[in-house]
């Protein structure tokens, strides 16, 4: 699944193409590819699944622009219709249009002989659907709540997700009495053989709809731009993953809906990295704060940490601040740490009377005279 090719690279097209450009794509790459024209080839086979799947998608414009915005991962999980055969697919589209056009309208159903291509008749789950949210590492640490809007399908309002119009029913299917299947019996050249495959007159759903509902067209299902608010908690880190249960697709035949999969992802701090609850960062201090200490300001997620140096700090020295780190996802009670390397600065540019107290320094090591340093101090703040 996750290797799978772009749907318009599959049917050798271009991102904008018109319909009727992908159909044309479509019937030239199924003609090639048809299990019919390469018996026993599982190659082709597999070709032919691809190309059809990638058609299901692109020649519906609701699909087509979800495909768009969400790519594949929009398609995978909950729905796939398929039972064996040329299934797979997640099912909907009315492909019979396209077959009963090149294959004369006559043999068409053989295709999918043997349980072929389903449209179950059972209830079956609708789409999960996937919306990437980027946030900022301020986000992350504190939890944010986010308005999205993302399309999805929903069972139409109007005919209750039946497809029939309000005040009719649907009836069950005269031809296979609502089983959804028909049985075949032909004669050939091997004797008797019998078929079985999915009726023709319902598509498979046993059903069939007298006046369709105007609404959804006799779908049954609606698409709609729909608006939440997501509560994104403290401390979820980049790649990590909301469900919203039955916030994806609508299910058909009145099987649960999908979910909505929020995928987080976390902006780069400019000052701050994150390892698992902890925050890193890296501090200057200058070279006479660390030898001689003193009072800095260091920031951390929560603002400006005041910090005492100890005098004679060594470069890359190590210090924790603690509680100042992420809040615990599971329980923001605790907290991890800022972990800040203490970086030391050493001067480039020195006045001659800076540069003369530290020759006197490297002479009078031994004289702790406390006058000394303060001169120093004095020479390097000016
Ligand atoms: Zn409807
Ligand atoms: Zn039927």
């Amino acid at each position: 699944m996750a290797d799978k090719r772009d749907y318009y690279e599959v049917l050798g097209i271009a991102k904008g193409a018109t319909d009727a450009d992908i159909k044309k794509a479509y019937r030239k790459l199924a003609k090639k590819y048809h299990p019919d024209a390469n018996p026993g080839n599982k190659e082709a086979e597999e070709k032919f699944k691809e190309i059809s799947e990638a058609y299901e998608v692109l020649s519906d414009p609701q699909k087509r622009q979800t495909y768009d915005q969400f790519g594949h991962a929009a398609f995978s999980g909950g729905g796939g219709g398929g039972a064996g055969g040329f299934g797979g697919f997640s099912g909907g589209v009315d492909m019979g249009d396209i077959f009963e056009s090149f294959f004369g309208g006559s043999g068409f159903g053989d295709i999918f002989g043997g349980g072929g291509r389903s449209r179950r008749n059972g209830p079956e789950q609708g789409s999960n659907l996937l919306y990437n949210l980027t946030i900022t590492f301020e986000e992350a640490v504190f939890g944010c709540k986010k308005e999205i809007t993302f399309p999805h399908e929903e069972s139409c309002p109007d005919c209750k997700g039946t497809g029939a119009k309000p005040g009719t029913h649907p009836e069950s299917c005269k031809r296979c009495g609502g089983s959804g299947q028909v049985r075949e019996t032909k004669q050939t050249m091997f004797g008797m053989m019998s078929n079985v495959r999915v009726c023709p007159e319902c598509q498979g759903s046993g059903k069939t709809i007298k006046d369709k509902c105007p609404k959804c067209s006799g779908k049954g299902r609606v698409n709609v731009n729909k608006k939440i608010i997501v509560d994104v908690p403290k401390g979820i880190n980049d790649e990590q993953k909301i469900r919203k249960k039955g916030l994806g697709d609508a299910g058909r035949n009145g099987g649960p809906a999908g979910d909505l999969i929020i995928a987080i992802h976390v902006k780069p701090h400019k000052k701050f990295v994150r390892r698992n609850y902890d925050i890193y960062l890296d501090y200057t201090i200058s070279m006479i704060q660390a030898t001689l200490g003193g009072e800095v300001k260091i920031p951390t997620i929560d603002g400006e940490e005041t910090y005492t140096v100890k005098p004679g700090t060594q470069p890359d020295t190590v210090i924790k601040l603690k509680n100042k780190g992420v809040f615990n996802l599971r329980n923001e009670n605790i907290r991890g740490d800022q972990i800040v390397t203490l970086k030391v600065e050493i001067p480039t540019k020195l006045t001659e009377k800076q540069k003369n107290l530290l020759r006197e320094f490297s002479g009078e090591q031994a004289d702790k005279s406390k006058g000394f340093f303060d001169k120093v101090k004095d020479a390097f703040k000016e």
